[in-house]
């Protein structure tokens, strides 16, 4: 079944989790990390992610960078919500004969204690075909801000970036991206609750955009000509838009508030008219629109 749908269909099944289990659960399924209560009432965050090899990265990838780009992933979704990592868990399913699983592990408590959240414990297993690891990571929310989901755009949000969206491949950055975990503290820092909503870009800038938009229930309107482009970029604004492994946030902010460093406005929301379901549209300089959910990877 297409990846997007069952996605849907296990969130859509989810629907109402919280109110059955008010006391632990305050964001189930459906944003980059659900936010969990504790009994002493402290929110935590937790994700959990996938890398296959010959999917993620390819198979001559060094097992030092698979490690490193499986656990920068989970810690982009903690900055997702505006947290920091606390702590880590690794499983990994390794091709038969797979010589190297001492120097992955080390690789993986290396990187999540270089991001500030040890690995607690792991789980192996060999089977057929392609190396893959599952990562979770758990984290803290922004002390006075909270969680920040991606459900809270408003109409008349300025939307924005916080680096060059595009070329993560031919660049190398999907292997060497560093998790915005600071940024993402800064902005809540700066601007507190005026910060609405935010998501890592990982699988395309307009596919990510439409979930905020779809999540939130309003439009997202994104001007493709003012999209950031990595030095030396020759991607065309599609390419750039679709092909996802940024990392970097997508933020919507209020209206009124200044506009921090280091995020570039690409767009604004609106709220729906005429009876439009919600989503993410991106202008092109030639005047024509594009749906968000054809700007990113197609999970089939
Ligand atoms: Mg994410």
């Amino acid at each position: 079944m297409h990846e997007r749908l069952l996605l849907e269909q296990i969130q859509a099944q989810s629907a109402g989790l919280e109110s059955r289990f008010p006391s632990t659960l305050v964001v189930g399924p459906g944003d980059d990390c659900a936010v969990l209560r504790s009994p002493s009432g402290d929110l935590s965050l937790v994700g959990v992610d996938q890398l296959i090899v010959g999917r993620h990265c390819t198979p001559d990838t060094p097992v030092d960078l698979i490690a490193r780009k499986a656990i920068a992933r989970g810690v982009s979704d903690i900055a997702a919500m505006g947290g920091r990592p606390t702590w880590a868990l690794a499983a990994a399913k390794l091709p038969a004969g797979f010589a190297r699983a001492r120097e992955l592990f080390d690789s993986c408590a290396a990187w999540a204690e270089h991001w500030g959240c040890p690995l607690v414990g792991g789980d192996i297993a060999s089977s057929q075909g392609e190396l893959a690891l599952s990562i979770t990571v758990a984290g803290a929310p922004h002390p006075t801000r909270g969680p920040v989901l991606r459900s809270g755009a408003r109409p008349g949000d300025l939307v924005a970036v916080s680096g060059p969206i595009g070329d993560s491949f031919t660049s190398g950055w999907h292997l060497s991206f560093e998790p915005r975990i600071q940024e993402a503290r800064v902005l809540c820092d700066a601007l507190g609750l005026s910060l609405h909503s935010m998501i890592d870009v990982s699988d395309g800038l307009g596919l990510d955009a439409d979930r905020v938009a779809r999540a939130s229930g309003v439009t997202i309107e994104i001007d493709a000509a003012s999209i950031p482009a990595r030095a030396g970029s020759t991607s065309t604004w599609r390419q750039r838009a679709a092909h996802g492994e940024d990392y970097e946030l997508l933020v919507t902010i209020s209206p009124d508030a200044v506009v921090p460093a280091p995020l570039s406005v690409i767009g604004r929301a609106r709220a729906p008219e005429n009876g439009e379901a919600p989503g993410a549209r991106v202008l092109a300089p030639d005047g024509t629109l594009t749906p968000g959910s054809e700007l990113g990877w197609d999970h089939g």
